[in-house]
């Protein structure tokens, strides 16, 4: 008779590390004002949609996609002025480029190292690939790099990977430019810049490139108004760019996306309008923030804006939004620098009015 191996529980098989983290939530929005996740707010007129929706009648849904995406390849280093001599890789939203970069060096006591707060994904794909992670807090007083902590921290640490994103998420300012060439410099392993935001910056790395053959530039179409379509872009050295593409899963672009995107940027037009209007309305949103008693609205050159409220006030102002059905981001509870402190995305006129009209009531 055959007996029965003994089962192992998830306790036992999933690694600590695994087990210790909470699954990135995404918190329900229908029916709510969602100013959480740094989405453009606008549409696409209706000739625009029909012609979109008449290109997607040809594509054929039987097939595998491109599994180079050579056309949308195309298209995106033109519509991004990416150097020529610059490799090129696609990922399922940057989210899955982060990965891909830290699972390429990933090896127990290596480091991933990045300034604190900053984008999640950093430090949690960094814990599910067996990493090692250093956070480097920025500076209390207007979250500008700490460049002194950051040198000494590279130093110490010899960090494999360390991601800078600039604007930086969650406090929306860019980094000094002069600080971010001297981590460039000193750092021993790769230097990712994740400009997930450079649509709304005024200053880019990306003509960087040649300078040093370690230094990576991520971007997205997320923000740019096409976040539906989970598309990441990462450049950098061909030498670098081909040990990734071995780790690439194949066809990790599906060919609804591809044939999207590439429509998208042939109408480029629409989205940079878009763009523009969202950098006005940031401007408006600033001001009115830091009109309203006892808030500080911190500068930003992403599509979002960070802001300060009274001591201990921020969840129940971020719950009484919630109420008044706008949905924007707490990050209060996460402590240390971002006590106090909430994010809001930039949505349409309408949308910031409402609320900062509810924001002002609630105060
Ligand atoms: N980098 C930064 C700094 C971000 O804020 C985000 C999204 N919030 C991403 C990367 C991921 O973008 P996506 O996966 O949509 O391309």
């Amino acid at each position: 008779m055959n007996t029965r191996t003994p089962k192992a529980t998830p306790e036992i098989l999933i690694r600590p590390e695994i087990r210790a983290l909470s699954a990135y939530r995404v918190p329900h929005a229908q029916g709510l004002i969602k100013l959480d996740a740094m989405e453009n707010p606008y549409t696409w007129p209706p000739d625009l949609v029909e012609a979109w929706l008449a290109r997607l009648r040809e594509v054929h849904l039987n097939r595998y996609p491109d599994p180079q995406a050579t056309s949308l390849k195309k298209r995106l280093r033109e519509a991004m002025a990416i150097p020529p001599d610059a490799g090129l890789i696609l990922g399922n939203g940057s989210d899955e480029l982060i990965q891909l970069v830290i699972l390429a060096v990933a090896a127990p006591g290596r480091v991933v190292l990045a300034p604190e707060p900053s984008f999640v994904m950093y430090r949690m794909i960094a814990a599910f690939a067996g990493m090692d992670y250093v956070g480097v807090p920025l500076r209390a007083a207007d979250f500008g790099l700490d460049l002194d902590a950051m040198l000494a921290a590279i130093e110490c640490h010899r960090p494999a990977v360390v991601f800078i994103a600039y604007p930086n998420n969650p406090t929306g300012n860019r980094f000094a430019e002069p600080d971010i060439r001297q981590v460039i410099v000193s750092a021993p392993g790769l230097v990712v810049i994740d400009e997930a935001y450079f649509a709304f910056a005024s200053h880019s790395f990306l003509d960087s490139l040649a300078d040093d053959d370690n230094l990576l530039i991520m971007r997205t179409v997320s923000k740019m108004g096409l976040a539906g379509l989970r598309l990441g872009l990462l450049m950098g050295a061909a030498p670098w760019l081909v040990e990734f593409e071995k780790l690439r899963l194949p066809y990790n672009i599906n060919v609804l996306s591809q044939v999207s995107a590439e429509f998208a940027l042939a109408h480029r037009r629409v989205l940079d309008e878009q763009t523009w209007r969202i950098c006005q309305d940031r401007a408006a949103l600033f001001a009115g923030l830091n009109a309203l008693p006892g808030i500080t609205a911190f500068p930003s050159e992403a599509n979002f804006i960070l802001f300060r409220t009274p001591p201990g006030e921020a969840g129940r102002l971020f719950a009484a939004l919630l109420k008044a059905g706008i949905l924007i981001k707490d990050l209060s509870r996460a402590g240390g620098l971002l006590s106090d402190c909430l994010r809001v995305t930039v949505g349409t006129p309408e949308e910031n009015q409402a609320f900062l009209v509810a924001l002002a009531d609630i105060l």
